[in-house]
């Protein structure tokens, strides 16, 4: 699933491509995919920029912005004009020039979602959003507030868009890593000092997992998510890449979190489940 540096690499790329075309066509074709009503008059408008806020890509036209969450497995795809559309195409905008902008879904569950709203209706209005954790809002002291008011565990709390905006399982396992922190910590405990490292390991794993993405992508929209550069998430077993001691892993309700048990929880295993003692007293 994209997080925030696949989907800012994403929102560059797709710039470069499509920015000051008109849109020729714009056909649905599968339903689930549209969450608000097609309006009459698409058609003829030009695309100003493209924009990303938290999860959401937005495709910023003269009167309206589209706005898509690509959820677990959506992708965008630029093809020639003539080309048949994909098996896998849910909905389509043909531009000016010789491309045709596809929004592909492989997944039969959790699949993207896609909003044509009137200019100045933003992502905000669909799901209310914390900051960009990579703007400069984002400072300690606006995390200490958001960490204050949260009775939430520490990754449940970078998972909660309300919180942060952009951040998913992947990157929430590196930065509670960076941070040297335990997933299950509660939030509202955390010291001065552990505040400004968590706020520092935000910023750096999400700044330089963009920067790796970047490379690893180059120009198209296809982007890159086989992030080799993880420290932790789907690393069990491997060494931890500070300390050298094996990534754990743990399975809670819908998620797996991996992490360092010297470098994160005081060498403690935790165990799967909610009901576990570990869980609790972390
Ligand atoms: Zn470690």
């Amino acid at each position: 699933m994209p997080e925030m540096p696949e989907l800012e690499v994403l929102k560059e790329n797709l710039e470069r491509l499509i920015v000051g075309k008109s849109i020729e066509d714009f056909r649905i074709i599968k339903p689930y995919i549209q969450k608000t009503l097609l309006p009459d008059d698409l058609i003829g408008e030009r695309v100003a920029g493209v924009t990303r806020r938290g999860k959401y890509i937005e495709i910023l036209l003269a009167s309206y912005r589209i706005v898509v969450h690509l959820m677990l497995a959506g992708r965008f795809k630029i093809q020639p004009k003539e080309k048949e559309p994909l098996k896998s195409s849910a909905a389509f905008i043909e531009f000016d020039n010789d491309n045709t902008l596809h929004l592909v879904e492989d997944a039969k569950l959790k699949r993207m979602s896609m909003w044509i709203l009137p200019k100045g209706k933003g992502t905000d209005d669909i799901k209310e959003l914390g900051p960009e954790p990579l703007s400069e809002e984002f400072t300690i002291d606006r995390l200490v507030k958001l960490l204050s008011g949260s009775r939430e565990r520490l990754k449940n709390f970078l998972l909660n868009q309300r919180n942060v905006a952009g951040i998913g399982n992947a990157y929430a396992d590196e930065i509670c890593w960076q941070a040297g922190l335990s997933p299950f910590k509660q939030a509202n405990k955390l010291s001065a000092d552990e505040v400004a490292r968590l706020h520092g390991a935000i910023r750096k794993t999400l700044i330089e997992a963009t920067a790796q993405t970047r490379r690893l992508t180059g120009k198209g929209i296809e982007i890159n998510e086989t992030r080799p550069f993880m420290a932790v998430h789907r690393r069990k077993g491997e060494p931890c890449p500070r300390c050298g001691t094996r990534v754990q892993w743990v399975s809670t309700t819908a998620r797996d979190t991996f992490y360092c048990p010297r470098c994160q929880t005081e060498g403690r295993i935790l165990k799967d489940g909610r009901t576990s003692r570990f869980l609790k007293g972390n």
